[in-house]
């Protein structure tokens, strides 16, 4: 007999991006050759000059329990970086660093949403916002927004969002899955809007910050109006190829990393030692692989849109940042090839993954259902042949 499992495991749902990936290894491994653009992580290995910082820790035994918030001068050069980068002023104290921005984003969201309280989410959203929101006992409320004004929620949609049980508005710039990236005016805009309702905190998820093709990142901690409520949230696994490392952090007013801080002591006591010696050494240190990387994601995303553009009957904006496209593919809802009907994005994945044996993910799972996410964090070889066998597959749907 198989016991029950806890009533807190249906409130949510496995990450679609993990479920792809996991079904296109299973295809793999009878030996099928599928091209992985389902998962969200940069092919490129982690800077010489981390990897070095993170085999001195070991040698220099930094091998026991670190605080639970992270090692003073981690959180210090957190600051650093905030002032470097963003012109922004925090203190250690603002600071908590985390098993990555995935565990900054639940401790964020559990510290500050009660039960029953709203948090209000524009779509297309990253996977895991509503589910951790879910896992709070938080009601998310996700807003559409148009592809005609980049995915972005204006100041209008996100007015007639907000509702006296509003606690949070948690976004991402650059966002995953669309690659918007809100401007300075843009964010004005919001801010206007949210000045108005001075109960709600704004979670900021800045962890593509340096995937950026349009110039400056910006940030909404940089409007003093608002910015004793904006928890921002960073991290190292997407602009320093450091995914496996597990480092993500919070900048937040001192109470909100209070509260993180006691939520992270009952669950992992901090982050990995080793890893916050090597953090330490990437956030202070030469940011050119950084930079490098970015250029190439640039010249992947030119290649990923020009062979999509020759793609009958797909939609798509350009990503600002991030590595992802996010094509409207509603056309070929209602085809079939004889033997598939697709009747929605999730049925075209899967299509995709079993006749192109390419993975990406269903925008379903991100609050978009016309739309399918495809990475290009994949090599350009790998890029142009997936693509090549998407556009057979999707010729044969009529
Ligand atoms: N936030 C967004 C928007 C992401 O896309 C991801 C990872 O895909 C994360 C946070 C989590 O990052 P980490 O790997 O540091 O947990």
């Amino acid at each position: 007999m198989i016991m029950n499992l806890s009533s807190r495991l249906q409130l949510f749902n496995e990450p679609e991006t993990l479920k792809m990936a996991k079904l296109g290894r299973e295809l793999r491994s009878q030996g099928v050759d599928v091209i992985d653009l389902s998962l969200g992580e940069p092919d490129f290995d982690t800077p010489q000059h981390i990897k070095d910082a993170a085999k001195k820790a070991i040698d220099d035994n930094w091998s026991h329990y670190p605080p639970v918030a992270g090692y003073p001068d981690l959180r210090e050069a957190v600051c650093v970086k905030l002032k470097r980068d963003n012109n922004l002023d925090y203190k250690p104290e603002n600071i908590v660093v985390s098993t990555g921005a995935k565990q900054s984003l639940a401790n964020a969201v559990w510290a500050v949403v009660s039960p029953g309280d709203e948090v209000v989410i524009p779509t297309p959203f990253w996977v895991t916002y509503s589910e951790i929101v879910k896992l709070g006992e938080g009601v998310p409320v996700l807003v559409r927004t148009k592809i005609e004004n980049g995915y972005k929620i204006t100041p209008e949609e996100l007015e007639a969002s907000l509702t006296p049980k509003t606690t949070l508005f948690m976004y991402s710039s650059p966002c995953n899955p669309s690659g918007s990236v809100y401007t300075k005016e843009e964010l004005e805009g919001l801010v206007k809007v949210l000045v108005n309702y001075p109960n709600v905190y704004i979670l900021s998820d800045e962890i593509y910050e340096y995937i950026n093709f349009i110039g400056k990142h910006e940030s909404i901690a940089q409007f003093d109006e608002v910015k004793d409520r904006v928890i921002i949230i960073n991290g190292l696994s997407k602009g320093y190829a450091m995914t496996g490392y597990r480092l993500g952090y919070i900048a937040a007013p001192a109470h909100v990393a209070k509260g993180c801080e006691k939520l992270q002591g009952q669950i992992t006591s901090g982050t990995n030692a080793v890893t916050q010696r090597a953090a330490i050494v990437a956030l202070l240190g030469d940011m050119k692989p950084t930079y490098e990387m970015n250029v190439e994601f640039g010249k992947r995303r030119e290649k990923m849109l020009s062979l999509l553009a020759a793609i009958p009957d797909v939609e798509c904006a350009s990503p600002d940042g991030a590595f992802y496209v996010f094509p409207v593919v509603k056309k070929y809802f209602g085809k079939t090839d004889g033997t598939n009907q697709i009747n929605d994005a999730d049925d075209l994945c899967m299509y995709l993954l079993n006749n192109a044996h390419v993975s990406t993910v269903t925008g379903r799972a991100f609050g978009e259902p016309d739309c399918i996410r495809i990475s290009f964090a994949n090599s350009m070889e790998k890029i142009e042949e997936a693509l090549k066998r998407i556009s057979a597959a999707l010729a044969k749907l009529h």
